[in-house]
């Protein structure tokens, strides 16, 4: 896949995004795209991002730490999207503006400390795993309470929703439910926490991001739609 065609990929999933969104009640304003970028060479998102700015979500410490330089020039806004390793913070920290995947009283410590040192204080999405699948990361819905309560204690993280991954699996009930469970999580949790701004539900990929969106994701992760399959 070239720049020219994902630039042709995504201005046309803009359009069934802007479609798609009013279908469901939705305004279009209100739902950010986030290009998936894993596995994408700096050299095509270089073509897209001199056309227009780009939000990119990475998944790897290292790969984020060799690509963002290389873009620095452009429009380029990074948030952090994958399991990210307390001892890889350090690597991440210099290029995101969000990270979508806080999990564990471990990691946020981690961040805390280098926010404290850098005076600085970073946005970030609690990871709920949804559909309760054991292999995957995140939270369980019913300890997200105890660690926002926790979380009270680190200030340099600005607690602004969730994200989650849907469950791998055609039945799109399943896919659904999961993702209303974050939206019904996030009203509870805003009712606990009045203080904080609880405005972002992360979900929604290429294969599921319509149930998202009508379930009121306010950022969507796309990679294959925009970029093609990946290399396996
Ligand atoms: C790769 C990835 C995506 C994008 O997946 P696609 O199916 O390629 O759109 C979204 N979110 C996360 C966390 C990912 O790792």
């Amino acid at each position: 896949m070239d720049g020219e065609a994902a630039l042709a990929r995504l201005k046309a999933f803009r359009e069934e995004l802007a479609a798609w969104a009013r279908a469901v009640g939705r305004a279009p304003e209100e739902i950010r795209l986030l290009l998936a970028s894993k596995t994408v060479p700096a050299d095509v998102l270089r073509a897209v991002a001199a056309r227009e700015p780009l939000l990119l979500g990475e998944n790897f410490a290292q790969e984020l730490k060799v690509k963002a330089p290389k873009l620095a020039d452009l429009p380029v806004e990074w948030h952090f999207i994958g399991h990210l390793q307390s001892n890889k913070v350090k690597d991440v920290l210099p290029f995101v503006t969000m990270i979508h995947s806080l999990d564990r009283p471990s990691l946020a410590r981690e961040l805390h400390k280098r926010l404290t040192k850098e005076g600085r204080r970073l946005p970030v999405l609690v990871e709920v795993n949804t559909s309760e699948e054991p292999q995957k990361h995140g939270l369980p819905p019913d300890e997200v309470d105890a660690f926002l309560t926790f979380l009270r204690d680190y200030p340099t993280l600005s607690v602004q929703g969730f994200m989650t991954v849907g469950p791998l699996t055609s039945d799109e009930d399943r896919i659904r439910r999961s993702f209303a469970r974050l939206r019904e999580l996030r009203d509870a949790m805003q009712a606990r926490f009045p203080q904080l701004p609880l405005v972002h539900l992360s979900m929604g990929m290429s294969g599921d991001w319509k149930l998202a969106v009508a379930e009121g994701a306010t950022i969507l992760r796309i990679g294959t739609a925009i970029f093609g399959p990946r290399p396996t």
